[in-house]
């Protein structure tokens, strides 16, 4: 009997997290779990998606709590082990939040623990609850976004709640990278998308919508995921193109 390949994807239910979970069931012997946030969140378009030969679709939900972490990260392993599943190939930590796009003065901390629990404690949570199950070597796959890159920050424009969410998680990856050498770490900027996330920031900066298709990210994501190992690109930070995004 052929192995199958296992991917975690977090954020299934829409977007660049759909469009991931797509294409991978498009492959053979693929088993793909599907977070979502909540029990109620929509998966109507998740569960019509075409499913190649021996490949399967579980969807979990998954919401962070902080007053009661372990007691969500349990029942995420309980659910896990009803659908038997035994071990996690390649994580992708793709939930994340971009809503509201203000300069420093005009951000509230209620933005910025909105945006960091979102696109930094959610990765990290995910990682810590999932990291008995994971394989060796196994594959930690960050969706990061350049606007979290510090050295090549864009101007002035109004990031502040989601670039400095974005710039812990990648803190995140790459310190995975050298505390696990059975894990390759990668942050993975999936360009300006058109979703509602890459809506979002359009319209905070006047733009009418952003450049790319969803399925010009998903290939060039899935080709930088399927192309990374321990000696290449683990502990880095790049785009969909392959080309290096700066810390
Ligand atoms: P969407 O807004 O289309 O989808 C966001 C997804 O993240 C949804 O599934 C949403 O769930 C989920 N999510 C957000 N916060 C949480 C949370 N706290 N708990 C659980 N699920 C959560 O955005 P994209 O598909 O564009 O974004 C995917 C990733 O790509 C994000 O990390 C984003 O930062 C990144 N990115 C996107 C770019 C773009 O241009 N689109 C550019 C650079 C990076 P729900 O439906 O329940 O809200």
């Amino acid at each position: 009997m052929t192995s199958s390949t296992t991917y975690l994807i977090t954020g299934a239910n829409r977007g660049i997290g759909l469009g991931l979970t797509a294409a991978l069931l498009l492959r053979a012997n693929t088993t793909v779990i599907a977070t979502i946030r909540t029990l109620t969140t929509s998966t109507s378009d998740l569960t019509t998606l075409p499913i190649a030969p021996n490949s399967r679709l579980v969807i979990i939900p998954f919401t962070l709590s902080l007053s009661s972490p372990s007691a969500v990260s349990e029942s995420l392993l309980s659910t896990l082990a009803e659908n038997k599943i035994t071990k996690i190939d390649t994580l992708i930590l793709n939930a994340g939040l971009g809503s509201s796009f203000f300069p420093t003065l005009q951000t509230t901390l209620a933005s910025l623990l909105e945006h960091f629990e979102s696109n930094t404690l959610l990765p990290i949570a995910f990682f810590q609850t999932l990291y008995p199950l994971l394989s060796t070597p196994s594959k930690l796959i960050l969706i990061s976004s350049s606007l979290g890159s510090i050295k090549d920050m864009e101007g002035a424009t109004p990031t502040l709640a989601y670039g400095v969410s974005k710039a812990g998680a990648n803190y995140f990856v790459r310190k995975v990278h050298f505390e696990h050498a059975g894990v390759v770490a990668l942050a993975v900027h999936p360009g300006w998308v058109k979703t509602a996330n890459g809506q979002n920031f359009a319209d905070s900066i006047g733009v009418a919508e952003p450049p790319m298709t969803l399925e010009q990210s998903v290939n060039g994501v899935l080709a930088q995921i399927d192309g990374a190992t321990k000696e290449t690109t683990s502990g880095s930070f790049v785009s969909f193109d392959g080309s290096t995004v700066e810390w």
